[in-house]
């Protein structure tokens, strides 16, 4: 059995509201519950504060106690995605961003050499 509309579904079980995720303060490794942790045997499904006190940061292995909750793992996953779209839409425009710059600081000193040829 797989579940994969958790988001706002509530309803299931009274577990589901303690799956927040939690991110190591030391690397930015975040533990999300619903996917448990492969290398540390954790099954999914299972909460943070379910994990034994030897589990450790599967990347730099901080202990748990370096961990921070970051809340459910909905919100913070649609930001990133939105984060993913931004970045690729800035992509367009340093470049147009950098002539415009660039431009208005030629016109600037040419304008700022006029004048001073003037005198
Ligand atoms: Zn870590």
């Amino acid at each position: 059995m797989s579940e994969e509309t958790t988001e706002a579904n509530t309803q299931d079980e009274a577990n589901i509201e303690e799956l927040d995720r939690y991110e190591c303060r030391a690397c930015g490794y975040v533990y999300e519950p619903n996917k448990g942790s492969s290398t540390g045997k954790i099954p999914p499904g299972t909460a943070f504060s379910d994990l034994p006190s030897v589990w450790r940061c599967p990347v730099c292995g901080a202990s748990k106690a370096q961990f921070m909750n970051v809340g459910p793992i909905e919100g913070p996953s649609g930001f990133k995605e939105n984060l993913g779209y931004g970045l690729g839409v800035n992509t367009l425009t340093p470049s147009q961003k950098n002539i415009l710059i660039f431009g208005g600081l030629a016109l600037g000193f040419l304008f700022f050499l006029s004048l001073y040829g003037l005198r």
